[in-house]
């Protein structure tokens, strides 16, 4: 079973409430999953008819489709790229991340986090200050335990990991609140590669009992 974020940040997406970290990582999945697409294109439509059903006559009932309109010229004029940029639909990476991270997931400037975990932070808004955080952990080994404030949302791009919850493949997306505690281990031969979104910033709790465990397995 595909492991879909929840109905509110559907819900939340629809109607551009989420932040661009989560936005990035939403618009990431429904690139692969028609079911978050069917739900998507739902909420539009209701949203579309609450305010046609309005009968507040300083709302114009085109209002809504104006909204779409617009939000739809923004994303575009953001997304815009030179003519050497070409999205490339086949890449392991999905199209909304191409244009900050590139085609080719190798390219990542990573840098040691733990032994078998790699880490890169990638800065998504100047202004906000907003980073996507990749991790690639080795087989085996687990996702290092993090704090943060709000909610997460974590997102596949390659290999696997389990939970309490199940397994997340590939384009699945883990959507956790700060209440959840969980502990997903990399459960795919190949290396598992994931990108974390968070409120706030990303704390590592258990870093030195990572490199410790790693270390007294050698
Ligand atoms: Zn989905």
């Amino acid at each position: 079973m595909k492991n879909c974020p929840d109905l509110a940040t559907i819900i939340s997406y629809s109607s551009g409430a989420l932040s661009k970290s989560f936005a990035l990582l939403v618009s990431s999945h429904i690139e692969k999953c028609g079911h978050c697409k069917k739900n998507i294109d739902r909420c539009h439509e209701m949203g579309g008819s609450f305010l046609e059903e309005t009968e507040n006559t300083d709302l114009d009932t085109n209002s809504y489709a104006l909204f779409l309109d617009k939000l739809e010229a923004s994303i575009n004029k953001e997304t815009q790229i030179s003519e050497k940029d070409i999205f490339d639909k086949s890449s392991e990476v999905p199209v909304s991340l191409q244009r900050y991270i590139g085609r080719d997931l190798s390219s990542l400037k990573w840098s040691f986090l733990a032994p078998g975990i790699k880490k890169c932070s990638i800065k998504i808004d100047e202004k906000e200050n907003k980073h996507l955080t990749f991790l690639k952990i080795k087989s085996n080994k687990k996702i290092p335990e993090h704090s943060h404030l709000g909610s997460e949302l974590t997102l596949v791009l390659k290999g696997s990991f389990d939970d309490e919850n199940g397994r997340y493949m590939t384009g699945d997306i883990a959507d956790h609140d700060h209440t959840s505690k969980h502990e997903p281990i990399v459960t795919s031969q190949e290396d598992c590669v994931c990108v974390i979104a968070t409120d706030g910033p990303l704390i590592f709790n258990s870093f030195i009992a990572n490199i410790f465990q790693s270390i007294a397995r050698i």
